[in-house]
């Protein structure tokens, strides 16, 4: 396969007037990961009036230990900005500043997809909290849940597993170890993955720099393992598509980049993609959203069951 070179086409240079409003959102309960602990939301709404005087809004929403930008960097970069941008300011944003090509662009999209028949995958909280919290989330309609492992020992979170599997209604797992497994551990995982047949996928097992294991382990096992933090900007996913991965990508459209080279990607590639949130606001959610409907698995669940961690409303911006 050739390296692919995407073109954004000739634009007409438009002009906006550009503003941003920086915004903290503490989580209802912290994200535990086995990154550690996740306790304030923090990102940036940008606005871009027309000609016309319509604006339209956009956010930056970074997740900098998931291999995007920082807020920092992201807000230095706005800051350097004149009151009055072009498509082409848009159009050469750096890669390393993908959660803003994510933002510019996404402002300026229609987002005029239906996404009412999405199903969605309620995240749960790590540890046995989680068996406390999908009940309340099945009477919601929620079907598909994901737990994070990878943060208590494994004898206790493999206790907690034990638990699940006897529920008794169908629900599908997804566990999500966010690289914190050693080989062994993701052996055994997948072997109580495999014997069980709740778990739809594993979720990034092993680090960024495992990806030859993580091949391995994909075809020793009839669970399907996703890539999640290994995929999460454009250049990445792209690489392991070349590298030849075939199973699951979870793309958070927030931070991998523009949504047209996004786009264009999953129109010529046919990857089976799980679109995940970075708990956005309603802003940054809706293009995601938007995007999950055009170029994501129509028969896996979304993964912005999310309300548990952080309310979508924007109060204050
Ligand atoms: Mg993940």
């Amino acid at each position: 396969m050739e390296w692919i070179t995407f073109e954004f086409g000739i634009y007409a240079w438009l002009m906006y007037q550009f503003a941003f409003q920086p915004y903290q959102r503490p989580f209802k309960q912290p994200l535990q990961t086995s990154h550690g602990k996740w306790e304030v939301r923090e990102g940036i709404i940008l606005s871009l009036t027309d000609n016309l005087g319509k604006t339209h809004q956009g956010e930056i929403a970074p997740i900098s230990w998931f291999g995007s930008e920082t807020v920092n960097q992201a807000l230095n970069y706005c800051r350097q900005l004149p009151p009055e941008i072009t498509t082409e300011t848009i159009y050469t944003i750096p890669d390393s500043l993908p959660a803003c090509q994510f933002g510019f662009e996404s402002a300026l999209a229609l987002n005029n997809q239906n996404s009412h028949h999405l199903t969605y995958s309620g995240l749960l909280s790590a540890g046995k909290a989680a068996l406390q919290q999908w009940g309340k989330l099945w009477e919601q309609g929620y079907r598909t849940f994901k737990w994070k492992i990878g943060v208590y020992p494994i004898v206790e979170e493999l206790e907690i597993f034990a638990a699940f599997t006897q529920i008794p209604k169908p629900v599908k797992l997804r566990l999500d170890a966010n690289g914190g497994l050693t080989y062994d551990e993701a052996n055994l995982w997948l072997q109580k993955s495999d014997s069980s047949k709740l778990v739809e996928f594993i979720e990034q097992p092993l680090g960024l720099e495992q990806f030859e294991q993580m091949q391995t382990l994909s075809n020793l096992y009839n669970t399907a393992i996703a890539l999640d933090e290994s995929v999460a900007t454009f250049n990445q996913l792209q690489a392991c598509y070349q590298r030849g991965w075939r199973g699951i990508f979870v793309i958070k459209p927030s931070i991998v980049g523009y949504p047209s080279r996004l786009r264009q990607f999953c129109q010529t590639y046919p990857i089976d993609a799980v679109f995940s949130s970075a708990f956005e606001t309603e802003i940054g959610r809706n293009s995601a959203l938007n995007l999950a409907v055009e170029l994501a698995n129509p028969h896996r669940a979304v993964g912005f069951g999310i309300d548990n961690f952080l309310s979508p409303n924007t109060p204050g911006i």
